[in-house]
């Protein structure tokens, strides 16, 4: 009889979560750190990374409710401290109408600005909790 060999592929390398999210503010894949791996314009994505191939909502339901929450969370945060620094600023009489326009602006501007980054920082955040699999893409092994 000869022997049997099985190969044992290992699992693919997770990278650190900070190094994951790091990429995703910077609008790169969270995995390969591929530039402009998802995005091909602003608003306009791809299914999976150009450079590893690893699909970016992998196949789950509500994965834009994720990238949706990242956005809400920049923006509203964003406001609450424009608002407050607005309010100390102008204190003890508050010029509404300024503050007004300004965070009106903020408010219509900055969900847009964010909008890709909050998908690629959503997908840092996922890939930490949820680790690529085999039928995920195509994810390098390292
Ligand atoms: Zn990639």
């Amino acid at each position: 009889m000869f022997p049997i060999y099985v190969a044992i592929v290992p699992p693919p390398a997770r990278p650190p979560l900070t190094t994951m999210l790091w990429r995703g503010v910077r609008r790169r894949c969270a995995w390969c750190g591929g530039r402009g791996a998802f995005f091909t314009g602003w608003f306009h994505k791809q299914d999976t990374c150009r450079t590893c191939g690893i699909g970016w909502h992998r196949g789950y339901e509500g994965f834009e409710l994720g990238a949706m929450t990242i956005n809400v969370i920049v923006c509203f945060g964003a406001l609450i401290v424009g608002l407050g620094v607005g309010v100390a600023i102008t204190w003890p009489e508050i010029e509404v109408a300024p503050l007004l326009v300004i965070l009106g602006a903020v408010a219509l501007l900055l969900p847009v600005i964010v909008y890709p980054v909050s998908y690629t920082v959503w997908q840092a955040v996922d890939l930490a909790m949820h680790p690529p699999e085999r039928g995920d893409g195509t994810p390098p092994f390292r």
